[in-house]
């Protein structure tokens, strides 16, 4: 399975993917993840990265579509992966397009997660990351509406639309059956 989850910050969509990897056995490719793995590391690109994610500004395409491409060629990205915040750029999904298809390979679905600003921006608060103070958060949403929103026009046809307000287990739940899948079981 070959999976985007799509969705404004604060959506859920590493829990959800976090999940729904164990289910499928694929991995959570994360793209803020990856980032802050290496702004942790100090590596070179950590360096580059930090400051876009200090202010809440995506990190050049160029940058972040090597890093993609390099993780999905580790050898437990080869049956399916679910990507989780990546592409965020129309420019990234011409990129993403690029690199499946040079892999021979197509995307099963994309799964956008919605619900209203003030729940996201509540949600984001409790969490309480480094980069979760109210100025950042609400400037997270603006660059995703302005930037991300259009790449939802790429995938048309793909698209399942899940709302993401309730419990974690009412949505996974939501999740599967918008992915046609059973519910029940567990590959755990
Ligand atoms: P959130 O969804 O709460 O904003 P993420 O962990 O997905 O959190 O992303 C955190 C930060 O990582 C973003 O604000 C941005 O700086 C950077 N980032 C993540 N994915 C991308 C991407 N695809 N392109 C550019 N920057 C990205």
């Amino acid at each position: 399975m070959r999976i985007l989850l799509m969705g404004p910050p604060g959506a859920g969509k590493g829990t959800q993917a976090e999940i729904l990897g164990r289910r499928l056995g694929v991995p959570h490719v994360s793209t803020g993840d990856l980032f802050r793995d290496h702004v942790g590391r100090r590596t070179p690109l950590g360096r580059e990265a930090a400051r876009f994610l200090d202010a809440g500004e995506l990190v050049p395409d160029r940058v972040t579509t090597d890093m993609v491409r390099h993780r999905l060629d580790q050898p437990d990205a080869a049956r399916g992966f679910l990507l989780d915040g990546f592409p965020r750029t129309v420019r990234q999904a011409h990129a993403l397009s690029a690199i499946l298809s040079a892999r021979g390979e197509a995307l099963d679905a994309v799964v956008e997660f919605t619900a209203p600003e003030e729940v996201l921006v509540r949600r984001l608060l409790a969490r309480g990351r480094p980069d979760d103070t109210e100025d950042v958060i609400r400037h997270r949403q603006r660059v995703h509406h302005r930037e991300t929103v259009p790449v939802l026009g790429h995938y048309a046809g793909l698209v399942r639309t899940v709302e993401a307000v309730g419990t974690v287990e009412d949505i996974t739940a939501r999740t599967l059956r918008a992915l046609g899948l059973p519910e029940g079981v567990s590959t755990r």
